[in-house]
């Protein structure tokens, strides 16, 4: 009160009137627009910065009503309760969006005071303006580069944990999965140091182009700092989602970076962490998915690797499967063990069955019974088979050397992997990659496998037969048991499932269909293996009923193809000796 009380008395000349000429030169001068108007809202006056901001000249603004410069942006409500805090308290001010004369709207901010005369009557308003656009343009150069990354224009590291932390904040008490992708460039800090940091910023923008198209809106992307990149998958129906878009990062590091006279081949290493799984805010995700990217640095780079303490953790989790798959599917961390079957009459080995066998898993031992479907759902099935089929050659290859090249070994071959168009051309591919006939392999289908009569399945399986392989169905009886197949198609051999020989010297029943399949097979020209013998009366049960060849525990488990060749060995010495 004290300035105002001296700023008052510098107004008023000694005989006690106001000095218009102190007033006018501050009306004139002002930046701030102003608006004089009567008890009625009729305009009286405005100053040069009124007309300058509003663009209504002064002749054309006076003897109007301020509703001259209504935007049309608020409410009747919004004007209303503006008007009754003036009536009631004898002021206001806020921020208000008004229109030029041009048409164009503004921010501004707005003070109106109501003028009263000695009686407390309300004599004028007047109203006071600050024309707030230039601010609100510089306030959203400063919120972007806050929230962006100059170099880049992507969000920064900055925008990323506001957003991480509003994401999260809606997830409480909801079953929502995210996942968070950190990702680092390999061997980015040798091309910075070698061509210089304008070909690394360079690179970063052309990451970010790349990047960008695969983000979806509820996702996040943002640099983290350096050559560090962070993505956050929102609402994921399958953490495999995760597995699945970083396949594809790495994947858009196939293609070179072409910058200025470089051609230049990059790649990335992520680690991932799930919400909630490994964490339920941003600091502890982004520091286990850091983990997880060192990982993968450790495991070779361009590669992508889940939080490790999960791998250890969740064996029964088919997504770590997956993972775990994938990256021995790279390094062909497979072996075939191979199983030897006995043909009854002859007492002779007829030939091995391989058994792929998963070694150095990190998840201990993991039966095919339960990796092979996850290939299949994957499509990983694709790779592991052509790797099995090869391994499969170099068997057969070194059982050959030893003389053992009349014996042909049995492969599994997955229905996925069967009814791929480039089936039968891939598998005759690696028989001549490796020098292999199809004369000395069988193949073994499942019923599911063949079970539609489509034409198509039919020639194909003429096909291989006409190629040499022989062809046999595996498991038979757990299928659809639909027998109209068997008449049409060109099959050597039928393996008569476990579960069948299991209970044969016990239970009747089982004799008798085992009996009765046995015959059928034979109608058909079709011979008979048992699969899962394992006592000496099972096996003279089935010589018994003419079954021609078996497989099981009670000559041996599948062996690795040392012991399997020892068995060979083994095998002669005794039939030779007898
Ligand atoms: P399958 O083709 O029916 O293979 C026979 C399974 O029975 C093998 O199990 C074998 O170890 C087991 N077995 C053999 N004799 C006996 C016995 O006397 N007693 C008992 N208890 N078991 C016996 P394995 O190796 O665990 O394979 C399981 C299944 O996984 C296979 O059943 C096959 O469907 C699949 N599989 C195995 N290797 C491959 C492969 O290389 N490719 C494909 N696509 N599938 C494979
Ligand atoms: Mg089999
Ligand atoms: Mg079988």
């Amino acid at each position: 009160m004290d300035n105002n009380d001296s700023f008052f008395k510098k107004l008023t000349s000694s005989d006690g009137h106001v000095r218009p000429e102190i007033i006018e030169a501050i009306f004139y001068n002002i930046s701030e627009g102003i608006m004089l108007t009567d008890e009625n809202k009729i305009i009286l006056s405005v100053n040069p910065a009124f007309e300058i901001v509003t663009g209504f000249l002064a002749t054309e603004a006076v003897g109007s009503n301020p509703r001259l410069l209504q935007s049309g942006m608020h409410t009747k409500d919004f004007y209303m309760k503006m008007w009754d805090t003036i009536d009631q308290c004898g002021r206001w001010s806020g921020e208000i969006w008004n229109r030029r004369k041009t048409g164009a709207i503004y921010p501004e901010w707005l003070t109106v005071v109501a003028i009263k005369n000695s009686a407390g009557e309300v004599t004028n308003y007047c109203g006071v303006f600050e024309d707030l656009s230039e601010k609100k343009i510089a306030e959203r150069e400063i919120q972007i580069r806050t929230n962006t990354d100059t170099l880049t224009g992507t969000e920064n590291s900055y925008s990323f944990a506001n957003r991480m932390e509003a994401l999260l904040k809606a997830s409480k008490e909801k079953d929502f999965t995210h996942a968070l992708l950190f990702l680092d460039m390999d061997r980015f800090a040798q091309i910075n140091e070698s061509l210089g940091h304008s070909v690394g910023d360079q690179i970063l923008v052309e990451v970010v182009e790349r990047l960008t198209p695969l983000i979806r809106n509820k996702d996040i992307l943002a640099r983290y700092g350096g050559d560090e990149f962070v993505i956050a998958l929102s609402n994921l129906h399958h953490p495999k989602e995760a597995l699945q878009f970083s396949e594809n990062i790495i994947k858009l590091f196939e293609e070179p970076f072409i910058i200025d006279e470089h051609t230049l081949y990059l790649s990335a290493s992520i680690g991932i962490s799930l919400y909630p799984h490994d964490g339920e805010n941003t600091e502890l995700l982004i520091s286990k998915a850091v983990k997880a990217m060192e990982h993968a640095k450790k495991s070779g780079r361009n590669q992508y690797a889940f939080y490790f303490e999960d791998l250890k953790l969740d064996k029964d989790n088919g997504l770590l499967i997956d993972h775990e798959l994938r990256k021995a599917i790279k390094k062909e961390e497979f072996e075939l063990h191979f199983q030897p079957k006995i043909d009854l009459a002859t007492q002779t080995i007829s030939g091995f069955e391989a058994l792929v066998r998963w070694t150095k898993s990190k998840l201990g031992f993991v039966s095919p019974d339960v990796f092979i479907p996850h290939a299949e759902e994957t499509g990983l099935i694709i790779p592991l088979s052509e790797i099995i089929i090869e391994k499969a050659c170099l068997a057969w290859l070194e059982m050959n050397k030893m003389g053992y090249g009349h014996m042909n070994i049995a492969i599994n071959i997955s229905s996925i992997h069967f009814h791929q168009a480039n089936f039968v051309d891939s598998l005759r591919k690696i028989l001549e990659k490796n020098n292999c006939s199809p004369h000395h392999f069988e193949l073994e289908l499942t019923e599911r496998t063949v079970m539609n009569n489509e034409d198509e399945i039919i020639r194909r399986l003429l096909q291989l037969k006409e190629m040499g392989f022989k062809l046999s169905i595996d498991d038979f009886g757990t299928g659809y048991s639909s027998l109209s197949y068997l008449v049409q198609f060109p099959l050597n051999y039928l393996k008569i499932d476990r579960s069948f020989i299991q209970f044969i010297s016990t239970a009747k029943e089982k004799q008798a269909v085992v009996d009765a399949i046995i015959q059928m097979a034979h109608r058909l020209n079709m011979e008979v293996i048992a699969e899962g013998a394992e006592q000496i009366e099972q096996v003279e049960l089935l010589r018994n009923m003419g079954c021609d060849m078996i497989q099981g525990y009670y000559y041996s488990k599948p062996l690795p193809l040392d012991e399997a060749k020892d068995y060979l060995e083994y095998w002669k010495l005794e039939t030779e000796g007898k």
